[in-house]
Order: structure tokens, then C-alpha cells, then sequence
């Protein structure tokens, strides 16, 4: 089971910032910091996405880097999120697939899609 250690952030930490959606951290706020990897994520967090999502999305973001909505979705449409990823699974070896798949989960995130808006929009488009 996913869990986190709840802490009370305080300046003498240092300026930090919420892994997920890169607001810096105020003092006197409640942190959680995962007990599983680098990550630390804001109550505002905490009670949008469930631990398994958190837990997915300090993975994607130390991997390829930003974090949730750094840009804005008005800039891109889910739709051509949804159809970049299946052109490319057309022309990829299966191999490929698990780092696709991370790739377009990470790219929706950034652009401030949540997992559930890009399964559904999968799902339309399928
Ligand atoms: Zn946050």
C-alpha cells in the first residue's frame, strides 16, 4: 500500500516545491512526502489525485522532467495527444510500448490533463 509521511514544512527545509504541481511550498503548510521515492506533493494534491497517481507522477516528472499543467491545455488539444499516441504504437515494436505509454501519460499531465480525461478521450477515439 502507498503511503506517505505527512510533515509540516517549515523555511529552515529550504525552498521547496511540490513535485506535482510546482507551487512552492509556504511555511507552516502540510507536506507529504513519499515513503517510496523523491517526491513531495501539496494538500492540494493529496486530495485531487489518488497515492497510486501521485506515486506515478513523481516517477514521470523525475524522469522527463516538469510538472502538472506547466503548460497551459489550451495550448494543445487531448485529441492530438490521444492521436500522436496511436500513430506512433502503429509503427513501434511492442517493446516500445510501456515508454509510449509513459511518454503520453506524462505529456497530458503537463499540459494539465488528468489520467482519467486521457482514458476517456481514448476511449471516444477508439
Ligand atoms: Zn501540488
Amino acid at each position: 500500500m502507498i503511503t506517505f509521511n505527512k510533515i509540516r514544512y517549515d523555511k529552515d527545509q529550504g525552498k521547496t516545491y511540490c513535485n506535482i504541481c510546482g507551487e512552492l511550498f509556504k511555511e507552516n503548510t502540510i507536506v507529504y512526502v513519499s515513503q517510496q521515492s523523491f517526491g513531495m506533493a501539496c494538500e492540494k494534491c493529496k486530495d485531487k489525485f489518488t497515492n497510486e497517481q501521485i506515486e506515478e507522477f513523481f516517477y514521470l516528472f523525475n524522469k522527463y522532467g516538469g510538472h502538472f499543467e506547466i503548460y497551459e491545455s489550451s495550448q494543445i488539444r487531448l485529441e492530438e495527444i490521444v492521436k500522436e499516441f496511436f500513430n506512433f504504437i502503429k509503427h513501434k515494436e511492442s517493446s516500445d510500448l510501456i515508454e509510449i505509454n509513459q511518454k503520453i501519460r506524462h505529456k497530458a499531465l503537463i499540459h494539465g490533463f488528468t489520467p482519467e480525461q486521457l482514458v476517456e478521450k481514448m476511449k471516444d477515439l477508439i
